[in-house]
């Protein structure tokens, strides 16, 4: 029976036969691997997923984790399946040898990891963080905070999070005012509240490493004071072994909209609660060099937002493949062409109108997804890079692409939960079938990890015009040699390729305009409408990527793609021509309303 979390061939296509991955193994670092193991690990998480995963996602959320004012309480199932993925040892997937990983391309890391999303949100949000948790400590920790916090994390015995909210600073981190106080013997003594961590409590393993942003008293101001800390819930003796408790304490859990198997909570450091070492204030481990804490968490952050996106991305796929289960069997309503009242009902994927729907989800989960793993390969090249020019390549197309590989997939993989509502009729409005339950935790991805509104800022304020636009140019030159590619091609695809150029060429000079008169304010007044329309952009170019790809190639699953890409070209693209239109004009109708007119 095929899967109706992910589709296995559509991974295999655009790893292998568009990403060559396997190509990747000609660089040292996946030397030890092949098509063998990779296609094992995909199989791997393909069935912890299914297994562990998948059966306890609408339990998670009717049983939403609950606290009574001393314990979190949060049901089994949970802990099963994390203990399923760490003892297949998924937790190191990505990460280097020397850390007891597997090395494997972080391409592969993102296929893999799309299953366990797409099977339960709530549940994976755990491994999530602390993926990119471990992530960031291996890059800019110390070889101690690696030995003391990495490693058990790898293992599955400590799980991380990431703090960085707090009640009056979301997305202005320049006003955080959680402290951080310096003691003689190098540790600091952190005070504060924070708001909105997810995985912040639960006992789901012996120990939680928070990576907490704090400032030191007598700093410089703003983004510039913030500092990182490791602040464990225990404390950990030096021989590895869990010591006194820490003093960071819950103050409650949020109730949310979706995602609720992630416990999200409110922490107070350095209430008293606890007093570790005879004193009060939580005791923390500065990361790295102070005041420098904000840009090693933009290293994570990054990544994040890459995981986010790919979160998105997998809830439309599941989201999709059960409505495309759903059309099949649903029997309602006749073609318009039959006069015969009498004559069996057909089910409803026979109807333009169905198909319509389906083929917006096809193209925009599918779309997405080749998104996000274009992406991943692009960490690769730079993890890996041969040369400088490599390097730097991959780094300017990242940088610009990362805020679309966000916002475009939380936007329109978003939108794609809400046609496989609408597939299902009334009962996709029902608690009964899944695809309610997708919609609302993936409500969530256009908000945390940056705002649809900061992601707009981000990709036009800094991306698009930063480094004398190289960004812009990196991807330019990357969406003209596709669209050379398919014009070699001829036929259809060359035809593709042009709309694409046109519209391409139209969005960079639209770009240069909004800048050439120096009225900032109204440049960016339409920062969103930039981001949706340059991902419009991006994913039209994915799409001609993965049709270039399957040029020549015969069977039901290749004519899929086409079509799909064929949809997002005719009733896609199109759509930005007004959105441009208005970028260029630099209208200010949202500026000049006034707050009273409301
Ligand atoms: C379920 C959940 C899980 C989360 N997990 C974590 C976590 O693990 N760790 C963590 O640190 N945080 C976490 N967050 C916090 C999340 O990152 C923030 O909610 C997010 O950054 C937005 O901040 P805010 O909620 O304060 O909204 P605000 O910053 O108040 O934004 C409100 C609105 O105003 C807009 N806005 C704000 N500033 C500007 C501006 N300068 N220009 C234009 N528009 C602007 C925003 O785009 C948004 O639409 C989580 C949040 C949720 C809901």
């Amino acid at each position: 029976m095929r899967s109706t979390l992910l589709s296995r061939r559509d991974l295999d296509f655009l790893l292998y036969e568009w990403l060559d991955v396997e190509g990747l193994t000609a660089r040292k670092r996946f030397a030890d691997h092949s098509r063998e193991t990779f296609d094992g690990v995909l199989d791997l998480c393909e069935q912890v997923a299914t297994k562990y995963f998948a059966p306890h996602n609408k339990l998670n959320d009717a049983n939403e984790p609950t606290f009574d004012g001393d314990r979190v309480t949060i049901i089994p199932e949970v802990a099963t399946a994390l203990d399923a993925f760490a003892k297949a040892d998924l937790l190191g997937m990505t990460f280097d040898n020397r850390f007891g990983g597997a090395q494997l391309p972080f391409t592969v890391g993102t296929a893999c990891f799309a299953w366990f999303q797409a099977a339960n949100v709530g549940t994976s949000g755990y491994p999530f963080l602390t993926l990119g948790n471990a992530n960031l400590l291996v890059e800019h920790g110390s070889e101690e905070l690696i030995d003391t916090y990495v490693r058990p994390m790898l293992d599955g015995r400590f799980f991380g999070t990431m703090c960085l909210s707090e009640t009056q600073a979301g997305s202005s981190l320049a006003d955080i005012v959680t402290r951080a106080e310096p003691r003689d013997d190098g540790t600091y003594r952190v005070f504060g509240n924070k708001m909105w961590i997810s995985g912040g409590d639960h006992e789901l393993t012996e120990n939680i490493v928070h990576l907490v942003l704090a400032k030191i008293p007598g700093g410089p101001a703003g983004t510039k004071g913030i500092s990182l800390f490791v602040v464990p819930r225990f404390l950990v003796n030096s021989d590895g072994s869990i010591g006194e408790r820490n003093d960071v304490v819950l103050a409650g859990l949020n109730h949310k909209m979706g995602f609720r198997g992630t416990t999200n909570t409110v922490l107070n450091f350095g209430e008293g609660r606890y007093t570790p070492g005879g004193a009060a204030g939580a005791v923390g481990h500065l990361v790295g060099e102070p005041h420098r804490g904000l840009a090693y968490m933009f290293h994570m952050m990054n990544e994040a937002r890459l995981g986010v996106g790919l979160c998105a991305t997998s809830l439309g796929y599941t989201g999709y493949l059960k409505s495309l289960e759903y059309a099949r069997s649903r029997e309602q309503g006749r073609s318009p062409l039959s006069k015969d009242p009498s004559a069996a009902q057909v089910p409803i994927i026979g109807h333009a109108d169905v198909k319509r729907m389906l083929l917006a989800q096809k193209s925009y989960v599918e779309g997405a997804l080749a998104l996000n793993l274009y992406c991943s390969r692009l960490v690769d090249l730079q993890h890996t890079a041969e040369s400088d020019d490599e390097r730097s390549g991959a780094t300017a197309l990242l940088d610009i692409l990362t805020p679309v590989a966000k916002s475009w997939p939380s936007q329109w993989c978003l939108e794609a939960n809400s046609l496989a509502i609408q597939v299902h009729g009334g009962y996709g409005y029902t608690r009964e079938y899944d695809v309610e339950q997708h919609y609302r935790d993936n409500r969530l991805n256009p908000i945390h990890e940056g705002t649809h509104g900061i992601q707009g800022m981000d990709l036009l304020g800094r991306k698009a015009v930063q480094n004398g636009g190289a960004s812009l140019l990196a991807f330019g030159g990357a969406l003209s040699g596709t669209v050379a590619a398919a014009t070699e091609r001829g036929g259809e695809l060359a035809e593709l390729g042009v709309a694409l150029q046109a519209t391409s060429q139209r969005l960079l000079a639209v770009t240069a305009e909004m800048f050439a008169g120096g009225d900032i304010e109204a440049a960016m007044a339409n920062s969103s409408i930039y981001l949706e329309a340059f991902g419009h952009v991006v994913v039209a170019w994915i799409w001609l990527e993965q049709l270039v790809a399957a040029d020549g190639k015969t069977g039901d699953f290749y004519d899929g793609k086409r079509q799909a890409g064929r949809y997002f070209y005719r009733y896609e693209l199109p759509k930005t021509a007004p959105q441009l239109d208005l970028l260029a004009s630099l209208d200010r109708t949202t500026l000049d309303m006034n707050d009273a007119w409301f």
